[in-house]
């Protein structure tokens, strides 16, 4: 008999992103005349960097030639990205992280999901909330969370972010293992200071407790006194494993490539207290669970590092960046409260109600997508989340209907 997984039943009815699909499309059979603008799910629309298209071509052409074909490749990664992503995205910030603790991947959705395979199946967990749903939903896939009840899994300890603290949530007052964090959030778009990540990463330490740091985001950050990495924290290569993406930085969502980086010096302990360096497990998980990322696809993500692909890449962000002042400005002159838009591409719009009720509003009548705040948890209640990712031209006709219907 084929037993199945129970935990899967606990999963709420349907993920966010499929129950917004389900509207938007009913909303479009019914009114097939009408263009719908989609603010809603963060998947970028603009092309991929002329610098990572011609490297990816340049790469491609290689495979079509014995002498420079390329077969499996090192499943870390090739050595050429992950120098230079060391150098680039640590070292040049004072991050004091080596090329061989970088393990290159196809996305940071995979790599949040898969890390909690190396933790026993009895540990504390904390997830902010409201938070992305993958580090909710796979625990529970995991089975380490009790049942649903009233929109909060048992067994979870969950950081509210709020109003009141500015959405970072501070270290809990109760000893838990396994922290998740993500900033510049999603679905938030607050950020966190330099102090407030000190804490977190002397908290993990005094408890033994790690962070898993979801940096998908970091390439949004303008403002000079914010810290890209958390490994610009005291301490940090003993409490955290950070996550990064080219997704947003780089228009990677169709493309994948990731990168998760594990310090050499970050332990793990077996139920006895002996301790285990977690970059040794995570390799012999990585190496037998995965085969790599495609050798033009690492040459492309490489030419994000060029002189060329760095003002690319700057130039894509900025655009998104003015998306999001954009957005801001509407909804805060409308009288909304507004957070995030500034260092990152998500504005959190306090709209004080029911969010999904808001976010069917803006459909029937502005036919713009936007993002309930309640499928982000509990405290996402009452807000909705608007993503700067589309073209200009599609922003500016967004806000003129949100404008035109909330005035
Ligand atoms: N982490 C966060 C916080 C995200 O919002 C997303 C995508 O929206 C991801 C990770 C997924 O990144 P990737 O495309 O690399 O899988």
């Amino acid at each position: 008999m084929i037993r199945i997984n129970e935990n899967y039943a606990k999963l709420q009815a349907s993920y966010l992103f499929s129950e917004i699909a389900r509207r938007v499309k009913a909303y479009q059979e019914a009114h097939p005349d009408k263009r719908v603008i989609r603010l809603g799910i963060g998947d970028v629309t603009e092309p991929l960097p002329a610098a990572c298209v011609e490297a990816m071509h340049k790469a491609v052409d290689e495979m079509t030639t014995r002498s420079s074909f390329r077969g499996y490749g090192p499943e870390q990664g090739y050595d050429f990205l992950r120098e230079a992503i060391a150098a680039n995205d640590f070292r040049a910030r004072g991050a004091d992280i080596a090329a061989d603790e970088i393990f290159v991947s196809d996305g940071a959705k995979c790599d949040t999901a898969n890390i909690q395979e190396l933790f026993a199946d009895k540990l504390t967990i904390a997830v902010p909330d409201p938070v992305y749903p993958v580090y909710v939903d796979t625990n529970v896939m995991a089975g380490r969370t009790g049942k649903n009840a009233k929109g909060r899994y048992k067994g979870l300890v969950y950081l509210d972010g709020t109003a009141e603290n500015g959405f970072v949530p501070p270290v809990p007052s109760v000893p838990v293992d396994v922290i998740y964090l993500c900033f510049p959030n999603n679905p938030t778009g607050a950020t966190a200071t330099r102090a407030q990540l000190q804490a977190w990463v002397d908290y993990a330490r005094a408890n033994k407790a790690i962070i898993l740091f979801d940096a998908a985001y970091e390439a949004f950050i303008r403002d000079p006194a914010l810290p890209h990495s958390i490994y610009e924290m005291d301490g940090a290569r003993e409490a955290a494993i950070e996550f990064r993406s080219f997704s947003k930085t780089a228009g990677f969502t169709g493309t994948r490539c990731a990168y998760t980086v594990v310090p050499k010096t970050l332990m793990g302990y077996t139920k006895k207290g002996e301790a285990m360096a977690l970059h040794a497990m995570w390799n012999r998980r990585h190496t037998t669970k995965f085969n790599g990322v495609s050798y033009p696809v690492q040459r492309a993500a490489e030419a994000v590092y060029s002189a060329e692909g760095k003002a690319q890449t700057r130039a894509l962000t900025d655009a998104y960046l003015q998306n999001a002042a954009l957005i801001r400005e509407t909804l805060a002159g409308l009288g909304y409260s507004v957070t995030g838009g500034d260092n990152s591409p998500y504005i959190w719009v306090n709209v004080g109600k029911d969010s999904w009720k808001f976010f069917d509003r803006l459909l029937k009548r502005a036919q713009v997508v936007t993002t309930p705040g309640a499928g982000f948890g509990k405290c996402g209640q009452g807000y909705i989340r608007i993503s700067a990712f589309n073209s200009r031209e599609n922003v500016e006709e967004a806000m003129k209907r949100i404008r035109k219907v909330l005035k």
